[in-house]
């Protein structure tokens, strides 16, 4: 018999370990991670949320020194992360090699605390982007041309303050939009032009 199998078959209240809400474990639950082989959560559904999301940052930039040049950049990842952190074109020359960065396993120690330190020293790129032209406070994101401050974005020109911006124009403060022109305060938009304070449209065109 497994694990919680005789004594789970009602829902379990709990306190979180972090935020002390209470929170409360049905039996599927249970039986869930039983099958997965995994205890059962001491953390609530959102603080779990905050834990699982805290690894990417998609809008903050920082200023950090480049380990290679020692130039002062943008970067996704904060400096007192301790990371090894190149500019991009940096990053990409051929003039380094990765893999001098290998090490050997050691079986005395757990693998997670050496994966981290080799995580740390081996080189990371700043901002993740790609084809640039005077976008330099954007990351994530590529083939942008005169855009501020655009995440998560790609194929942009004079666009600024967005999120999931794609293939638009002339765009400021929107999330999620794709093919637009002269849009303002929006979200969820496809093929709109000068469209403001909107939320899910699709302008279709037939053939
Ligand atoms: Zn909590």
């Amino acid at each position: 018999m497994t694990r919680h199998s005789a004594t789970n078959m009602n829902s379990e209240t709990k306190n979180c370990q972090n935020c002390k809400s209470p929170f409360t474990i049905e039996p599927e639950d249970f039986s869930f991670y039983e099958r997965i082989k995994i205890p059962p959560p001491t953390f609530c559904p959102d603080c779990r949320l905050q834990r699982r999301s805290a690894f990417r940052n998609e809008k903050n930039l920082y200023r950090v020194k480049s380990a290679k040049s020692g130039q002062e950049i943008l970067s996704l990842i904060p400096p007192e992360a301790g990371v090894t952190i190149y500019e991009e074109k940096e990053w990409w020359a051929d003039d380094w090699d990765s893999s001098s960065y290998g090490q050997d396993y050691d079986f005395s120690k757990p693998f997670f605390v050496q994966f981290f330190e080799l995580a740390k020293r081996t080189p990371r790129f700043n901002r993740s982007v790609t084809f640039m032209v005077n976008s330099d406070y954007s990351a994530n994101a590529g083939y942008l041309k005169n855009c501020y401050l655009l995440f998560n974005s790609n194929h942009d020109e004079d666009c600024a303050y967005g999120n999931g911006i794609d293939n638009s124009k002339n765009c400021f403060d929107n999330s999620h939009i794709n093919k637009c022109e002269l849009c303002y305060d929006s979200f969820w938009l496809t093929n709109c032009y000068q469209t403001y304070f909107s939320i899910q449209l699709w302008r279709i065109f037939s053939d």
